[in-house]
């Protein structure tokens, strides 16, 4: 579902894991420490507006899976006995019963020294006593500190382990109380006429294994559609207030608010909240499963304060530049040194990309076009041209192009999706593209309004109202740029949201 683009991360190192075991993180690093050294102490020198600029450079944080994050910073690879976290102190058998912040005892960059120092000097700590292995390769930049840069991968935190958890327990306990069987989930997913920009991560059919394991299979991103479209699914099986489901409901909430690009400094109390309410109930309803990176979550409201939105530094876009490599490590067929043979291609490669002035913007493009006279437009659009002040002097036969789909700066309008055209008290109006023309070079976007009647917690869906009133956007002007499906249920039209939205402010 993501499209950003996989050439916009650069690569700087690139090795066979297997030198792991030959040399250290150290060793492979230096190389990257040495220049991160230079970046932070004398910066780069660049010309703008021919005036000099030294801009110095920092590494800010590090995006890994859980495993990655611990090895690299020299904590226990261990989750499923002892210190499981490199934030805090907690035992893996503690896990339940702590679910705020405020219960644990955070680890400090002074006292991670103090843990070194105990396991370097002192015969009777182990790597178990403190969760610590060894240091981390980056304290050898004097600003970095191990216990703050390492923030929770929503990819692989989120979408691979706390959403497979919470929707496989639903179904597992919704299948056993014979509220509806996996059967059926499977058969309602088959029959599903998913909307057209979800179907791009159609989610795959659910196995057995479903049932006694707490993973799902196929991609991240198949995994965030079927949490989106789970209520479409199967809701209308369930009851209103069904224990389990509420659960999902829950998690909906805080994966809406921490998903989100934009998130507002005030609701970062109330998503502590949310969070430790959420695993209040989790660990109620679910008594025997509780996991590391369920207990992460708790950490979220703070790592979003220092970082900002988390979504911006998660593993998606650089799992999409692996792809890549497989790919390519799979066409080239030249195993002799597959580390210098992909550096190699890809660095060729990003030096042609990069000749462009434009690398980072995607050529726009159209398609359906055709001419339709000034006259032959339906009255509302032809109002909405004759307000603009280029069109004084239109004539019926002057000709437009209208287009069944437009990709413009990144982002495609297509005829029948939903945009997010504003937000008031944090709900979003939208509207449902009906036409896209082209006048004198300027784009013109029309759709109907549709206004949420409520929000229906039970599908986590937005209930909607459509308008008679024709809008006129232009592109650039919609407040979220994923183009959002309708779903219908029992004759009612429904958009679920990727994230929740908030008005500015
Ligand atoms: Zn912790």
């Amino acid at each position: 579902m993501e499209n950003s683009f996989t050439r916009a991360p650069f690569l700087e190192i690139l090795i066979l894991h297997q030198f792991l075991k030959k040399y250290s993180y150290r060793d492979i690093l230096l190389p990257l420490i040495n220049d991160l050294k230079l970046l932070y102490t004398e910066g780069l020198q660049v010309s703008v507006n021919g005036h000099n600029v030294s801009l110095k450079c920092a590494l800010a944080t590090i995006s890994a899976d859980n495993l990655s994050a611990h090895s690299l910073a020299g904590f226990t690879c261990c989750f499923n006995s002892g210190r499981i976290c490199r934030f805090c102190m907690i035992s893996y058998k503690d896990l339940r019963s702590h679910v705020n912040e405020d219960d644990v005892i955070i680890r400090s960059s002074q006292v991670h020294q103090y843990h070194l120092q105990a396991l370097r000097e002192s015969a009777g700590i182990s790597k178990q006593t403190y969760g610590v292995v060894s240091e981390c390769p980056f304290t050898e930049l004097n600003y970095f500190d191990v216990t703050k840069t390492f923030p929770p991968d929503l990819m692989h935190n989120l979408l691979e382990g706390v959403v497979p958890l919470v929707i496989t327990r639903v179904i597992q306990a919704l299948h056993f109380l014979h509220i509806v069987s996996l059967s059926q989930v499977n058969a309602e997913l088959d029959a599903f006429n998913i909307g057209k920009n979800d179907r791009a991560n159609l989610p795959q059919k659910l196995p057995q294994s479903v049932l006694k394991q707490n993973t799902l299979p196929g991609s991240a991103a198949q995994v965030w559609c079927l949490f989106r479209i789970l209520p479409f699914l199967i809701g209308h099986y369930i009851p209103e207030g069904e224990v389990h489901w509420d659960i999902y409901l829950k998690c909906r909430d805080i994966g809406d608010m921490i998903l989100s690009p934009n998130i507002l400094r005030k609701i970062i109390p109330f998503l502590s909240l949310q969070i430790g309410e959420f695993l209040s109930s989790f660990q109620s309803v679910f008594p025997k499963t509780f996991t590391p990176k369920l207990h992460y979550l708790i950490y979220y409201p703070q790592l979003i304060l220092k970082f900002g939105p988390l979504k911006q530094l998660w593993c998606m876009r650089f799992e999409g530049k692996h792809q890549y490599f497989k790919r390519l490590s799979h066409n080239t067929c030249n195993f002799k040194n597959l580390s210098y043979t992909l550096a190699k291609r890809h660095q060729l490669r990003q030096c042609w990309e990069l000749t462009s002035l434009y690398s980072l913007l995607q050529n726009n493009y159209t398609e359906g076009e055709r001419a339709v006279p000034f006259r032959a437009l339906p009255l509302e659009i032809q109002k909405g041209v004759i307000g603009r002040s280029e069109a004084e002097d239109i004539q019926g036969d002057e000709r437009l192009g209208v287009f069944s789909s437009l990709m413009i700066n990144n982002v495609k309008y297509c005829v029948g999706d939903n945009l997010i055209v504003d937000v008031d008290e944090d709900i979003p109006i939208f509207i449902k593209i009906l036409k896209i023309l082209q006048f004198r070079g300027a784009w013109l976007i029309f759709g109907k309004l549709r206004i949420p009647k409520t929000f229906e917690r039970h599908y986590h869906a937005f209930k909607l109202e459509d308008q008679k009133e024709w809008i006129l956007v232009q592109p650039g002007e919609e407040k979220e740029f994923h183009p959002l499906d309708t779903y219908v249920h029992d004759d009612t039209k429904y958009i679920t949201l990727y994230h929740s939205v908030h008005s500015s402010g």
